[in-house]
């Protein structure tokens, strides 16, 4: 179906890159990272455009970066993330987290300081990691994270949330066949990434049945201690 995506991705022209740095790359005196997960529609999206509103967080969606990265013109990814997304499948770590580690340099130089209580820059990563491999990797060579914000429901209520975003959202994965697809991959392979951190008691599950400002609620309960 998709021969030879890892080797076109080894061939293909680097994204662009920044110079060699320190492992990890962003201090964590320096950043305040909150890695946001749950199932697809579980809501991850909505508040964290909440909680930017409330806390000045930088809100970073992996899904959205690469998304701009298939329509960017030109680029070598283009195809390669288009298959990946439509097949609920994750495209391959090393695009992904060069897109996160570039976004959070351009925040970085642009907003240092400003509105951050703390100085530290804040993010919050929206749909990431979602694979062992990428959890792994970015906390070595990019930095380390503060809480785990995970948000849940039941299938039936995501399946209804995408499917009504699907009537606006342009996006080639809010339909039925993708739909399926991404509620295995989050079982089978982003799952394992919630429990691995649940290890370390680093998640804050949240229900995200209820309405959007109820769960907003819960959620800066937790988020609060995290940044006191
Ligand atoms: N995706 C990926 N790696 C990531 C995050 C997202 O490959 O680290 C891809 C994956 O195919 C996923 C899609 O992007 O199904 C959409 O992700 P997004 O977070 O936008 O979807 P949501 O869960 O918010 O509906
Ligand atoms: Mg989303």
């Amino acid at each position: 179906m998709v021969p030879n995506l890892l080797e076109k991705i080894a061939d293909a022209p680097r994204l662009p890159s920044s110079p060699k740095h320190e492992k990890p790359k962003f201090a964590k005196e320096k950043v305040t990272v909150i890695f946001v997960l749950g199932g697809p529609g579980a809501g991850k999206g909505t508040q964290c455009s909440l909680l930017v509103g409330k806390y000045n967080f930088s809100h970073l969606s992996a899904g959205d970066l690469l998304r701009a990265e298939q329509d960017r013109p030109n680029s070598q990814f283009g195809d390669l993330i288009r298959t990946y997304i439509r097949e609920g499948n994750i495209v391959p770590m090393e695009v992904t987290i060069k897109l996160l580690e570039n976004a959070m340099d351009a925040v970085l130089v642009s907003k240092t300081g400003e509105g951050w209580g703390d100085g530290r820059g804040r993010f919050l990563i929206d749909g990431f990691p979602r694979k062992m491999d990428q959890a792994l990797k970015f906390e070595e060579d990019v930095c380390t994270s503060s809480l785990v914000l995970f948000f849940t429901t039941n299938e039936e209520t995501m399946l209804e949330r995408l499917l009504e975003r699907g009537k606006t959202s342009g996006r080639d994965d809010d339909n039925i066949e993708s739909i399926k697809k991404r509620f295995v991959t989050y079982k089978e392979t982003t799952m394992p990434v919630i429990e691995y951190y649940e290890k370390f008691g680093k998640v804050a599950e949240v229900d995200s049945s209820p309405a959007v400002d109820e769960v907003h609620a819960a959620t800066i309960v937790v988020v609060d201690k995290v940044l006191t």
